[in-house]
């Protein structure tokens, strides 16, 4: 019998590589099912919800149930109408993470002086004069807070900025880091996860392809970590990083040999 009674698995990387399943994902679900494992997915994604997966993974054969989903943009939902509800939210970020934030009842405003807080996130439209008004709300000294921290996203052809980079020109315009990154790994991040799941946190395993992300929210939380190989970490990466996962994993696939 395994020791772990759910497993938190990240999406891309991890599961998927684009849009197509990596190659040992049904095995990897196949022994989480074995074990009788709680399944939680958690994406960095700030444009996504559970429903998006849900039909991106349905095609492949795999069922998920978009409440056992977690992304940075539905944590940021989650985490803002619970904090600062009726406060005006100033998002840098794209019309996705917007239409999330509004089903979690989320007010926003595009009027700087209005806004109560700042939320960063990604956004193909970034643009001076969205940092202008950017740095004009967070004149105000309100709450700043990003999706999540990744500088870059892997795409085909190579990389494209992500969430960090635009954070990072918020900071520098505004001349202050934000006051918490609501995605992995942070403690939000983790108690959301914590919350949405049945089992405590010492019978959790967390398997990811991100150490600075996914291992480190694993280790703050009190969870077991898993690295896998098939997305951003490698072995000199891991040998040379301070995040330690307690197993380094080819594929989603040698998931049995951990759960057996
Ligand atoms: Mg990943």
């Amino acid at each position: 019998m395994t020791e772990y009674e759910a497993v938190i698995l990240d999406v891309d990387g991890t599961i998927l590589r684009g849009d197509e399943l990596l190659p040992d994902t049904p095995a990897g679900f196949r022994a989480l099912e074995a074990a009788g494992c709680e399944r939680l997915l958690f994406s960095n994604n700030p444009t996504r919800d559970g429903t998006h997966y849900r039909e991106k993974l349905a095609p492949h054969g795999i069922d998920v149930d978009p409440e056992s989903v977690l992304t940075s943009a539905s944590v940021s939902a989650a985490y803002l109408s619970a904090t600062h509800s009726g406060e005006p939210v100033f998002l840098v970020g794209e019309d996705r993470l917007e239409a999330i934030l509004e089903a979690a009842g989320v007010d926003l405003t595009d009027d700087p002086a209005a806004a109560e807080v700042v939320l960063g996130s990604v956004t193909t439209e970034f643009s001076y004069s969205m940092l202008r008004d950017a740095l004009r709300a967070l004149e105000g000294d309100v709450p700043f807070y990003g999706t999540d921290p990744d500088t870059t996203i892997p795409v085909d052809d190579g990389r494209i900025p992500g969430s960090g980079a635009i954070l990072a020109a918020m900071e520098a315009v505004a001349d202050r880091e934000p006051d918490a990154i609501l995605g992995k790994p942070s403690s939000v991040a983790a108690e959301t996860a914590i919350d949405r799941l049945e089992a405590p946190p010492d019978r959790t395993l967390v398997v990811g392809d991100r150490l600075n992300t996914d291992i480190a929210l694993g280790n703050r939380a009190g969870m077991d970590t898993a690295v896998v190989l098939t997305g951003i970490a490698d072995r000199d990466s891991i040998a040379a990083s301070s995040v330690d996962p307690d197993y380094v994993l080819d594929s989603l696939g040698d998931l049995e040999r951990v759960l057996e």
